[in-house]
């Protein structure tokens, strides 16, 4: 049975390709603010061009809960799109209507069809079979290459890949997937770095990469969370206060293999750019002040754990990195991933933050692998299955 689009090895010259894409991106002023997620499909697309298919896209975009909001319409992703492949993108404003199965029949010769956002209709979130099914006569098979979307079972990614046979992994999810499952057995020492808001978000992977990693360095808010659970006094920094237990057993089961701050930057004002802007040692946080990012002797002592590791994976910025006055812990952090890279250790960052974080830092070519899925990354990294996957009946992981 073919569990990759590669595994395709019969003729497809006129066949209909339903891809499930992930283009749920940014929009502004009716244009594509970031091209990230529609370059990551282009080398399916291609594949399918190339082997004379006809392919139709489906995608969500934003959370339009099951109803039409022009706000959130794929339409400016047709353009973005063409531009970038050089073939005739038509888009249809519906996809599930006769009227978007025909298209799906007209296309042209090395001409693509992309069809309304999924989250319009209602079945779509809770994978209505009637809705899947009406879906599969968009295709003559089915390709799942919308990683990002991977843990979730809706109609369009899983409901569909039952109705359609072959129902095909992507070239995207195949290099994500080949990426992210080093990480079951990584080459050591592996290192990995926890940063960003929340420690709740986040227990299934830190449970799971407890055990795996022989250092864990810890930074962002969620550092915030643990150090509070140390007895610091953490000012007006971001805190889950729900989580602080949470935060205590990990400590004691991780023991030394957990790294905290030992200085932070903090500030006595987020939102006020003209505000008092210090480093200190974890213990002197002045009243009121909040913790933004990890400080100078921190970043050289991740720096130095970073340089003795084989392998690293990395979720979530060490600071508030949106800010330009606290982005140094997150990028120097990401410099170093890239040096020993570039040394022949393993590198990869999940996380939708973390991504733009390294993107923004103009280093996302000098890592290993920046998966383009957030939650699926770190679901896939930590129960090593996806809901999408499972749906896809010849692949076994
Ligand atoms: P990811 O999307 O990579 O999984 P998260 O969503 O968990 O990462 O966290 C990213 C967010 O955490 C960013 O918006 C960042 O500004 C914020 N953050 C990181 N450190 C701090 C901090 N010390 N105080 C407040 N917010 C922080
Ligand atoms: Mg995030």
């Amino acid at each position: 049975m073919p569990k990759s689009l590669r595994d395709l090895t019969g003729d497809l010259v006129g066949n209909r390709a339903l891809v499930r894409v992930d283009y749920n991106v940014p929009i502004s002023s009716g244009r594509v603010a970031d091209t990230m997620r529609i370059d990551a499909s282009l080398p399916t697309l291609q594949w399918l061009l190339d082997r004379g298919c006809r392919p139709v896209l489906l995608s969500h975009l934003g959370r339009p809960g099951g109803v039409p909001n022009p706000a959130l319409s794929l339409k400016p992703v047709a353009n973005a799109l063409a531009d970038k492949i050089g073939a005739e993108v038509r888009f249809v404003g519906t996809c599930d209507s006769p009227e978007a199965v025909s298209a799906s029949r007209e296309i042209q010769d090395g001409g693509i069809l992309l069809l309304e956002n999924t989250r319009f209709l209602p079945g779509e979130m809770n994978n209505d079979p009637t809705l899947a099914e009406r879906l599969g006569m968009l295709g003559d098979f089915f390709v799942n290459d919308a990683f990002g979307t991977m843990h979730r079972a809706h109609a369009s990614t899983a409901g569909v890949a039952q109705v359609l046979s072959p129902a095909v992994l992507g070239l995207l999810v195949e290099r994500e997937l080949k990426a992210l499952r080093v990480l079951k057995d990584p080459p050591r020492p592996f290192v990995v770095a926890f940063g960003g808001a929340k420690i709740s978000d986040k227990i299934d992977l830190l449970n799971a990469l407890l055990s795996r990693a022989d250092r864990i360095l810890v930074g962002g808010a969620m550092a915030n969370t643990f150090l509070r659970a140390q007895g610091y006094y953490m000012g007006g920094s971001l805190v889950e206060d729900d989580a602080v237990d949470l935060a205590a057993d990990l400590l004691r089961q991780a023991g030394e293999r957990i790294q905290l701050p030992m200085d932070v930057i903090v500030t006595s004002s987020i939102k006020d750019p003209i505000a008092m802007v210090r480093e200190v040692a974890v213990d002197q946080i002045p009243e009121g002040f909040a913790a933004v990012d990890i400080g100078p002797v921190t970043r050289k002592r991740y720096q130095k754990d970073l340089k003795q590791c084989s392998s690293f994976f990395w979720n979530g910025p060490m600071g508030l990195f949106e800010d330009p006055r606290f982005t140094e812990g997150t990028f120097s952090l990401a410099r170093t991933a890239a040096e020993i890279t570039n040394c022949g250790a393993l590198t990869v960052v999940g996380g939708g933050d973390s991504a733009a974080a390294v993107r923004l830092a103009g280093l996302a070519e000098g890592i290993s692998h920046v998966s383009t899925g957030g939650g699926a990354a770190l679901e896939y990294v930590s129960t090593g299955g996806l809901p999408g996957l499972t749906a896809l009946s010849s692949y076994s992981a």
